[in-house]
Formats: structure tokens, C-alpha cells, sequence
């Protein structure tokens, strides 16, 4: 029987060893013949590709674009090679990396292409980044049609954003790590205390009509550095959750002396919105997004 690649997929996780890889596993029938690795770069110099080809196996799954968005795997594409006698896998990465490919014999047999995700500890690391879900205690924010409460939602969005920064070795300042009632100037003075170099504040979207799906960003006002960040984090959204933010409206609050951006991410008052949200894989993919946006913006301005 010919050999075959069966099915694909992407995965990040902690090595046995402590270190955090990104991971795409092949699983197959049986261990192509050889395995060979290109790295090139494409593009303006932003994009790095990864080039695995598998020699003596053919492809039994669809050929395929694997979105991942992970923060160091962009997207994955999976194609038959010539005469079906081999198959192409090109990893699109934000940051070079020197991958390891494994083979695994066994029913089914795996090959792993891992790649360590140093280049985003090195990016973060000593960084101070300021998270402030709104809301909270006797205020819900907006309430779904099934009685999501705004403030639940920005606070575990908070949660999965925070614990993606940890990891990466920055250090996370959130306004409220439970249900807490805050003022503007509580929130200002725990970022400042925490030395926060940036603020991300977390809200959810409404509107009056039920059937409006809209979602909202808001930049500090004549600050470079905030507009610039909440591009990163529109542009983040877009590309892992789809949503399209139209433009951006400002904070008119002139106190905050570090840049802020208010980002809307999720339209509550909308039943679609409010039953994905209860999805924890959907929970984790805003704050990725989020995530991923901060991580291009300290590629740009991220030298202290
Ligand atoms: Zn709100």
C-alpha cells in the first residue's frame, strides 16, 4: 500500500524538557521516505517560510491553508507534490526559528515539525503590559439575551490574554483580577503602580437592534503610539476571528500618560456573539488576536 498523509494539525504546548514550541503534527500511514527542510524568506523580509517536503508518500487529505495565528506560525499549506510522489508543507512564520522534524514510527506514524518559540520570550520578556477589563462588581456593562454579563467576559478574556503574556515571559498589570468595582482613576493608578508601558482596555460592543453585529476600537487621541498599537490589534482580529472593525473613534480621557487603546471585540447584544463566547476555544482565540496584535506592535516600538 502506497504511503499517505492522512490529516494535519497545529498545536503549541510545553515540552517535556519546559520548552514552548508551536507544533504541526502530519499523521500518516507510514514515514516517508525522506523528509528535507528549506528555509527561505518571502515577501518584504517579514515573512519566514519553513519548506518541509516529504519525499515517497502521497496526500490523502484536501490540499490545504491551515490558518494558525499563533503568534509564530501565520498559516500552514499543504500540497500534493509532483506526480503525487511527495508532499510540500510551507510553515509562513512572523520570526525566524530553527525547526526540528521528527519521525515517529507507529499506526498511525507522525511526522512533528517543531518549532520553539524563543523568538517571542525574547520579544516580551521585561515587558509591562497594562490590561484593564471594564466594568465590574454592581456594574454589569452590557447584558446578552441570555444574561452574558460584559464584565464576566472582558474579566476572562483578561484571564487567557494575561496567562499568554506570562508565558512569554512579559509581565502583565491588570486593573481588576476579579468581579471589582473600579473607577477611571483606580484603574490609572493600579497601570501606573504596575509601571505599565501600555494599556489595553477590554469592553464588549452593543446595539439597540438585536440583529447589528458591530464592534468598535478607540485610540488615544493625537497619540502615534496608540493608533499604531490599535491598528496591530484590528488588523490581529480581522485575521484570526474575521471581525471587521470599520474604523476607530478616540478616548477623550487626557490622563492617561501611557498609550491606550479600547478595543470592543465581541458584540454582546447580538445572539451569535454572546452563545460563541461560551465556547472556551473562542474565548482563547480573541485573547490570541489580542495577543498577537501587542506582539506587532513591540516588534515596531517595543525597544524601551
Ligand atoms: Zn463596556
Amino acid at each position: 500500500m502506497k504511503k499517505r498523509v492522512l490529516n494535519a494539525w497545529p498545536s503549541t504546548r510545553a515540552s517535556p524538557q519546559g520548552e514552548w514550541v508551536s507544533r504541526l503534527v502530519l499523521e500518516t500511514t507510514a514515514l516517508p521516505g525522506d523528509i528535507q527542510v528549506e528555509r527561505f524568506c518571502e515577501g518584504q523580509g517579514l515573512d519566514h517560510v519553513l519548506k518541509v517536503t516529504l519525499y515517497d508518500i502521497g496526500l490523502t487529505m484536501a490540499e490545504d491553508d491551515i490558518l494558525v495565528a499563533d503568534g509564530l506560525i501565520k498559516t500552514v499549506r499543504i500540497r500534493a507534490g509532483e506526480n503525487s510522489r511527495s508532499v510540500n508543507v510551507e510553515v509562513i512564520l512572523e520570526h525566524p526559528v530553527e525547526p526540528r522534524v521528527l519521525a515517529n514510527p507507529g499506526l498511525p506514524s507522525t511526522v512533528e515539525i517543531i518549532l520553539p518559540r524563543d523568538p517571542l520570550i525574547t520579544l516580551f520578556t521585561g515587558h509591562r503590559i497594562g490590561i484593564d477589563p471594564g466594568h465590574g462588581g454592581r456594574d454589569p456593562g452590557v447584558r446578552g439575551p441570555v444574561n452574558l454579563l460584559e464584565k464576566d467576559v472582558v474579566l476572562q478574556v483578561a484571564q487567557e490574554l494575561s496567562s499568554l503574556l506570562k508565558q512569554s515571559g512579559a509581565e502583565p498589570v491588570t486593573s481588576r483580577q476579579g468581579d471589582v468595582e473600579l473607577d477611571d482613576d483606580a484603574r490609572r493608578r493600579v497601570l501606573s503602580e504596575g509601571r505599565a508601558e501600555l494599556c489595553v482596555q477590554l469592553h464588549t460592543s452593543a446595539d439597540k437592534d438585536p440583529m447589528v453585529q458591530r464592534y468598535r476600537l478607540f485610540v488615544k487621541r493625537d497619540c502615534d503610539k496608540s493608533l499604531a498599537l490599535g491598528t496591530e490589534l484590528k488588523s490581529a482580529l480581522k485575521e484570526r476571528m474575521g471581525i471587521n472593525i470599520p474604523g476607530h473613534e478616540f478616548i477623550e480621557d487626557t490622563r492617561w500618560s501611557i498609550p491606550v487603546v479600547r478595543i470592543e471585540p465581541l458584540c454582546l447584544s447580538h445572539f451569535v456573539d454572546e452563545a460563541n463566547f461560551r465556547a472556551p476555544l473562542f474565548r482563547k482565540r480573541i485573547a490570541q488576536s489580542i495577543y498577537n496584535g501587542i506582539a506587532r506592535y513591540l516588534r515596531k516600538f517595543g525597544t524601551a
